[in-house]
């Protein structure tokens, strides 16, 4: 789980968020691949939380994985994302999650480009892309 720095009630999520956001970063969803604002973005700039605002992934780790969902090879920095292994739906994987407020971001698997070899998939609406000026 996140560190939890950004502590609300369920009731206050539900309140600041939208249906769709608060399915997926508090309820861990997953929107529908090539659905999200973001799958295919090349627009410059920062993706934050879309719940706390915490700088998650720089425009410039993004990339096409094909998936639907907008890929990263690395958070913005080491802190930002938290992981936990995620045994739901028959499956094993690591879940990805803000450490500051412990919003669902998505998943991370082991199939991405170098550097890292790590390929973090993100759920567009658990993002905010705060434009480069
Ligand atoms: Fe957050």
């Amino acid at each position: 789980m996140g560190d939890d720095k950004v502590k609300k009630p369920e009731s206050e999520w539900r309140q600041d968020l939208t249906d769709e956001q608060f399915a997926v970063c508090r309820g861990k969803g997953t929107e529908a691949p090539f659905s999200g604002e973001y799958w295919d973005s090349k627009d410059p700039g920062m993706y934050r939380c879309v719940c706390c605002g915490a700088a998650l992934f720089d425009s410039d780790t993004k990339y096409d994985s094909g998936s639907g969902w907008p890929s990263f090879w690395q958070p913005a920095a080491e802190d930002r994302v938290a992981t936990q292994t995620d045994t739901s739906h028959g499956m094993r994987r690591t879940e990805a999650l803000c450490r500051a407020c412990g919003a669902h971001l998505g998943h991370v698997f082991n199939d991405g480009p170098q550097p890292t070899g790590l390929r973090y998939c993100i759920n567009s609406v658990a993002l905010k892309l705060d434009p480069k000026k």
